[in-house]
């Protein structure tokens, strides 16, 4: 049960630090304040702590390493006026991430504090009567979540002196990297799957870096990035979810910040997740229990559900199947920004969702066209097919009784439907009519 020895370790690493954050001297693991309260990288299998560095495996066991602070265990309501009195960015939540105190100030995009709409149309179609909610980041710069995860990424590169910033990606990790660089003065070379949509392509190039396409799937990508990372080629290279790993997963947590904040700091009974490698699922789940270990919300439960799509399901089969491994697949999915077919993050997504009690669901593609229709419909939110897959899956819980409708809900889109068009294809206009109002009347819509 690894996640659960890490549970335990996270919520130990978050020991009482007298001073503000910054000027701890555990703090300082060779970069002075440069990480905020970060006090190190932690395995999260073995637990052993190495320094803050451009790190990614345990030299110890090859676990995962996620950071580890010493956060500041003062007064709760001094510390959620400080957050409130902070950015309408990511940047409120400074000193709970391992960013340097005047992060607002250095040229980045300034991503999240994105809307969380509550959504009682969508609520009454799909018969939930405890409260829904979604969370829209489509509202970032680069209209999806992965400007979070990047703008923390980008400060790590920075403090390492890093000169190219680069990713594999499955579309919005590569947009969202050239954004970013651009801004910060940074060359960028990200690399994506050949068979991208159009609007992922584009948005990866316009911003000026190079912009590479591999003959092969996302993990045929990754495989390439991790063996560039191991050559001379890629010294100076940060890959934001490779060797800067530690730093990106952390800015997913932000998401659980928002959403306990807008709620007026408390905790919603359930959320309900996409899962591509499983790395925002998972640090949710962190940012949630950081928020009750600080006494920002009260300790509560809540239900974290996993949603996938049916062409690329291996979390949903091994979690249906009550396997702790998940199996690799081949993605076959309109669905691509989720089309990992071998997460990394798969065996915690397994222990999370087991240990709070959701399940993790996958939908056909037709039900993710279906969803994304239902939410635009409803909500006049227009999501991508991740959008589509996490309320398809909120859908498919509730028909099949996993998730209980009297709870409060909290269902994320993570990125904008404009750059899936090819999706919704078929949708266009009611009638192609002559400029008359006769014409308008024969079309039956007077
Ligand atoms: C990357 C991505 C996710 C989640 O990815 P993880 O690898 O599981 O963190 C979700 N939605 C969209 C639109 C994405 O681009
Ligand atoms: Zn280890």
């Amino acid at each position: 049960m690894a996640v659960q020895s890490t549970a335990a370790a996270a919520t130990q690493s978050a020991t009482v630090s007298p001073e503000s954050p910054g000027t701890s001297p555990s703090a300082d693991a060779g970069y002075g304040t440069s990480f905020g309260p970060a006090a190190a990288l932690s395995c999260r299998e073995c637990g052993t702590r190495f320094p803050l560095s451009p790190i990614f495996a345990c030299q110890e066991c090859f676990g995962p390493l996620e950071v580890a602070y010493d956060l500041p265990l003062g007064d709760p309501d001094e510390l959620r006026r400080r957050i409130e009195a902070g950015p309408a960015s990511i940047w409120r939540y400074a000193p709970l991430l391992p960013v340097p105190a005047d992060v607002a100030e250095r040229p980045n995009l300034n991503p999240g504090w994105t809307k969380l709409i509550k959504a009682d149309n969508l609520a009454r179609e799909l018969g939930v009567t405890g409260g829904l909610y979604v969370k829209d980041d489509s509202g970032n710069p680069t209209h999806s979540f992965k400007d979070r995860v990047v703008a923390i990424a980008l400060e790590a590169a920075r403090t390492f002196g890093l000169t190219t910033l680069s990713c594999s990606s499955t579309g919005n990790l590569a947009g969202a990297v050239g954004a970013a660089a651009a801004r910060a003065g940074l060359r960028s070379c990200v690399f994506i799957p050949h068979d991208l949509e159009s609007a992922k392509v584009v948005m990866a190039a316009v911003y000026g870096g190079e912009l590479v396409a591999i003959e092969g799937s996302y993990d045929d990508v990754n495989r390439f990035c991790s063996e560039l990372i191991g050559d001379p080629i890629g010294e100076g290279w940060g890959f934001v979810n490779v060797n800067l790993r530690p730093y990106y997963g952390e800015g997913s947590k932000t998401l659980a910040y928002e959403i306990a904040e807008q709620l007026g700091w408390r905790l919603p009974d359930n959320l309900v997740i996409p899962i591509a490698s499983g790395s925002q699922l998972t640090k949710i789940d962190k940012g949630l229990k950081e928020l009750i270990a600080l006494g920002l919300v009260e300790d509560k439960p809540y239900r974290i559900y996993g949603a996938q799509a049916e062409g690329c399901s291996p979390v949903s089969a091994a979690f249906k199947a009550g396997h702790d491994v998940v199996r690799p697949v081949k993605p076959d999915t309109i669905a691509k920004s989720l089309a990992i077919g071998n997460p990394a993050d798969g065996p915690y997504v397994l222990d999370i969702t087991r240990r709070t009690g959701g399940t993790v669901e996958d939908v056909t593609d037709e039900q993710i066209v279906d969803a994304i229709a239902l939410l635009a419909r409803t909500e006049g939110v227009f999501a991508e097919t991740a959008g589509g897959v996490t309320v398809g899956v909120l859908r498919k819980l509730i028909e099949t009784g996993q998730l209980d409708p009297a709870a409060e809900t909290v269902v994320l889109n993570t990125g904008d439907g404009l750059k899936t068009l090819d999706a919704v294809a078929g949708t266009g206009p009611t009638a192609t009519i002559r400029p008359t109002l006769s014409a308008f009347r024969e079309a039956g819509l007077a």
